[in-house]
């Protein structure tokens, strides 16, 4: 049979706007039409994409073929009494909160953003500012449906095919294309978030705050000042929350509280200038960030908690063209103390090249070999691609991360190298047994995934 569905060749990016890459892509309607492309679309591999936001390589393929998912965005069922959602792939998390949250449900795990696909959240195995309590999206995951290399459609769960079901998740694409997917919800009282906010003058301080004190909260992330330095290494935002019960609600809130808060959105219009980025303004709005944070605790909308950077579209603009490199690493729960600190002077010291970094709790990792979170710290820093030393002090903190036993999150990263990816991925060898089970071939592949030689030689 001739293979005849439609395809446009143009350069696609990730959400860090760098590498742009030439892909081939296909935007196909029906499952039929998935497994067509799976099986016969004239390049040498294919990939699922879902919405973009991963911010490197991860959702590229260079030269060959990429399956769009932005068709893929019907709901199929919801039991609003057992909380269980049946989605295709392509469905967005803001999609699922639309329609779950006035119906007295949220998701239980949830990143930083909200416009992310389903499929795009399994295949990274996301978590959220609540790992150390409720673990990653594979936790709310009953199961899901998958096109492999081979051409099979298979459900997967943690009962059947359960090798896939647990390769899939953090296996970035690699191991098919995700169709739909089946996820336990969780009951909340409203649509609000009973927030504290916690300065912590320095790095000590953040930690004890974040380890001793953080089972009193089901979510905690804080915002770390990358600019300063000695003693203030480390101050920071600590942002802690808990869902708001009707009980703590103001009244006015309390008479429609699964009501969201639909807030005004602007847009950054085009790409900045590298000036705007500059060290100087960095400074003041850092200080700004710090001064506008007094201590306290109040109600917020969650999508306000939960997704502060959505609220300007097209923000990863500010980056200008060259775009922004993001740096996630996690580090063990004994080495962390020491080896963020280490990394932080390493950012400190290299002049500007970091303003703002985020710091969650991890809890322990899952059985997904290549799942990203490993009990302990995690942290993500943005680097201006503009920076002309950045490829050798990303080196330097992979290095640094390999030395206190931590990892690199792949769904963000456009820089490692593959001599890292066995030393911080330990289990690299089970995930290329079960990919090469379901894809002899090696029908699926990612620009990523060459970069880092992640299918091996075999
Ligand atoms: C502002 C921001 C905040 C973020 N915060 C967090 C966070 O807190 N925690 C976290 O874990 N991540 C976070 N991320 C990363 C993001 O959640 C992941 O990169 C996620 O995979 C993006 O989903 P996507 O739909 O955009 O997928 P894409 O970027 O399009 O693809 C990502 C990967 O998923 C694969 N994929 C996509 N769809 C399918 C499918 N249907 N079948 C099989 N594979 C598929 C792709 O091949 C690719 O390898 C954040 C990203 C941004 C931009």
């Amino acid at each position: 049979m001739t293979f005849s569905l439609p395809s446009s060749t143009f350069p696609l990016a990730g959400w860090g706007a760098a590498p742009q890459q030439s892909c081939v892509v296909f935007r196909p309607e029906r499952e039929t039409q998935i497994q067509e492309i799976v099986s016969g679309a004239p390049t040498h591999s294919v990939l699922a994409r879902g919405m973009g936001r991963s911010y490197g390589d991860a959702a590229l393929n260079q030269d060959a073929g990429i399956i769009l998912h932005e068709r893929f965005d019907h709901f199929l069922a919801f039991d609003d009494k057992a909380g269980i959602l049946t989605c295709e792939a392509g469905v967005t998390l803001s999609d699922i909160i639309d329609v779950v949250v006035p119906r007295g449900f949220f998701l239980p795990v949830t990143p930083g953003t909200q416009y992310i696909s389903i499929g795009g959240a399994i295949a990274a195995d996301v978590h959220g500012k609540n790992h150390h309590l409720d673990g990653t999206i594979s936790s709310q995951l009953i199961d899901f449906r998958i096109i492999t290399g081979d051409g099979q459609i298979l459900t997967c769960s943690r009962n059947e095919n359960s090798d896939l079901f647990w390769a899939t998740l953090g296996g970035l694409g690699l191991t098919g294309c995700i169709l739909q997917a089946r996820l336990q919800l969780r009951p909340v009282e409203s649509a609000w978030m009973t927030q504290q906010s916690l300065r912590c003058r320095d790095l000590d301080t953040l930690l004890q705050k974040t380890f001793e004190e953080d089972d009193l909260f089901q979510y905690s992330v804080a915002w770390v000042d990358c600019l300063a330095r000695g003693r203030s290494l480390g101050r920071s935002i600590l942002l802690r929350a808990n869902p708001a019960s009707t009980k703590e609600l103001p009244p006015k809130i309390k008479e429609d509280p699964y009501r969201l808060p639909q807030p005004y959105r602007p847009t950054v219009p085009f790409n900045f200038p590298s000036l705007a980025l500059n060290n100087f303004n960095m400074r003041i709005f850092n200080q700004l960030f710090w001064m506008n944070h007094r201590d306290h605790q109040s109600p917020k909308p969650l999508r306000e908690y939960f997704y502060p950077l959505d609220r300007i579209h097209q923000w990863n603009r500010v980056y200008g063209r060259p775009g922004v490199s993001q740096y996630q690493f996690v580090l063990p729960l004994e080495s962390c103390p020491k080896g963020i600190q280490d990394i932080l002077e390493t950012v400190s010291e290299s002049r500007g090249a970091s303003f703002l970094a985020v710091l969650k709790k991890t809890g322990p990792a899952n059985e997904a070999p290549l799942s990203f979170p490993i009990e302990g710290a995690s942290m993500a820093l943005d680097f201006p691609n503009r920076k002309s030393d950045l490829k050798p002090l990303l080196e330097r903190l992979d290095r640094i991360v390999v030395q206190y036993g931590g990892r690199v999150y792949l769904a963000k990263d456009s820089s490692l190298g593959a001599w890292a990816l066995p030393e911080m991925y330990p289990a690299l060898n089970q995930f290329r047994d079960v990919q090469r089970k379901y894809d002899p071939n090696k029908r699926f592949s990612s620009s990523l995934a060459r970069r880092l030689e992640l299918l091996g030689s075999a």
